[in-house]
Parts: structure tokens; sequence; C-alpha cells
């Protein structure tokens, strides 16, 4: 199943992509929660009349909406670095024996389609495409043989770097976070449909193939990472996990290929769909309110 949050005239609602099309859940099942959160959080209630309305006709083309994140605003945006043998390569570190793991900050969610922002400070914008889960199920101390029952699903996203301010420093998590730059959708395919664990992955740059792999190939694979995080902290229905970037960053080139406003990103993976954000400059207005 496919699970989107899309708006129209500027109204986020829930929705099953059927086609090229969605089918409203709101329209449909009018006492179903109305935010992905909570709908993930009653999943076992509404697995099956959600399920149903993949045998509906679409109320609306996707053409006609806007996709937003599918999970608009996570508690948790948790992602891990180094995570596939020619990425390390590419950066020049050593291959890690633990698990590398930084945040990106909620407020650096963007959707699938939505532009994301050259810093003023910075020009070393870069991207990374990678495969995003989205936790299903409150859970602490889950053991590998059962990760899997924690996994909702996956979506495509892009780990978008400001290199300069990751790098500059020990910390990762204010170069990984500025605002647009932790881009995912289109929408969640549901963990009945892939296990993630063998799907091409690619980052075309102006139409150009940049990143092009298969997460066969993560160091730290899904189940590893559920199992880690676990044992420090509980994890909550919609928290979104980027699982690590293949080589090919801009980072890697000699000289870097850094962003520019105007490129058009887009990654890629096998079922899951494609998102494409456009680099525009980032605003420099100050806001206080
Ligand atoms: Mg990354």
């Amino acid at each position: 199943m496919k699970l989107a949050t899309y708006s129209v005239d500027g109204k986020e609602q829930l929705g099953v992509v059927v086609g090229d099309g969605v089918v409203s859940i709101a329209k449909h099942l009018p006492d179903a929660p109305r935010t992905m959160i909570e709908l993930v959080q009653n999943w076992s209630q509404y697995a099956g009349p959600v399920g149903e309305l993949q045998g509906r006709a679409a109320d609306v083309d996707l053409d006609a909406v806007r996709l937003c994140a599918p999970v608009p605003r996570p508690g948790k945006v948790l992602a891990i670095g180094l995570n596939y043998k020619d990425h390390i390569a590419e950066t020049g570190m050593e291959t890690p024996d633990q698990q590398t793991w930084f945040a990106k900050m909620p407020t650096s969610v963007a959707g699938p389609y939505d532009a994301i922002e050259l810093p003023a400070v910075s020009d070393d914008l870069d991207y990374e495409a990678e495969l995003v889960m989205v936790i299903g199920k409150r859970a602490r101390n889950v053991p590998r043989d059962r990760a899997h029952e924690v996994i909702f699903g996956f979506c495509t996203g892009n780990d978008v770097s400001v290199r300069d301010w990751q790098l500059r420093v020990s910390q990762w998590i204010v170069g990984k976070s500025f605002d647009t730059h932790a881009p995912f959708g289109p929408w969640i395919t549901t963990s009945d449909e892939t296990d993630g664990s063998d799907l091409g992955i690619r980052c075309l740059v102006n139409g150009e193939v940049r990143q092009s792999s298969n997460t066969r190939h993560l160091l730290f694979d899904c189940l590893a990472q559920i199992e880690m995080l676990s044992q420090a902290m509980t994890l909550e229905p919609g928290d979104v996990i980027f699982t690590g970037t293949p080589g090919g960053v801009g980072m890697g080139s000699k000289p870097p290929a850094y962003l520019k406003a105007g490129d058009v990103v887009r990654v890629e993976i096998d079922t899951l769909g494609h998102i494409e954000n456009r680099v525009v400059p980032g605003s420099t207005t100050t806001i206080i309110e």
C-alpha cells in the first residue's frame, strides 16, 4: 500500500495512492485519523479499511495535488553516516565498526517536490540519495530477529548536507539540519510490499546520474539499525530514519560538484518512487514571532 500526505488548496490530508491518483481517506473513512503519525499509531485498527480503499477509483489526480512529506513533522529524524563502502572510500574515512548516528532536526523536513535552499552562508551544498524507514511501533530493546515488526514502511529521501558546516566541527547535526534539507516521499510504501533490502537507488542532478547503487550494499542494514537505536532510545510511530548514502556525492568529485541555485536533484528508488527538488537561494530574512 502507498500512503501519502497531500494537500489540495492548502489543506493537508491523507490518501491512498492508486495508479496516477489518490483516494482520500477522510472522504471515505471520516472517523479515521487525520495525520500520518496518528494513522500509524492506530494502524492495527485501520489497516483493513484503508487497504480496501485501494479498490476505489481515485478522487483526485496526483498531478492536481501537492504531495507533502509523508510524515510532515516527525518526532525524530535520525540518520546514519558512512554506511556504504564506496561512499566511505570517497570520504577518505575509516570503515566504522560502530554505527555512526546523527540527527536531522524535524524542521529540516520538506516535501518530495519542494524547493531545497542553497544557504546564504555556504556554497558547499551536497546531495545524498537514501532509503528512508518510517517506524510503525513504539519500540525499545528490539532484537534483530524482531526488528522487521517495527518498520511501518519505506520512502525515498535526500539527506541534503552543507559540507563546510558539517565537517568544520566534530558534530554534524547543524550542517545536516538546515531548513528544507530532509526532503522525503513521495509516499510511504508499507513494509508488507517490500523489506527495502534489495532496491536500486539513484541520484540524478539535472538529469546526470551521480549516484547509482543498491540498498543490499548497506554496511549496517535496516534491522541492525533498529536493533542498535532501540538499545538507546524509544522509537515511536512516525519516527523517520535515513539509512545512509552510496558513493557519488558531490564532495567526492575533484573538484567537488556541489549544487547551485537552479539545479534539479532527483532521487529514485526502485518501486518506492522518486522525489525531485529544485535548489533555490536560501532566505536571509530575520524571523522573530
Ligand atoms: Mg546521509
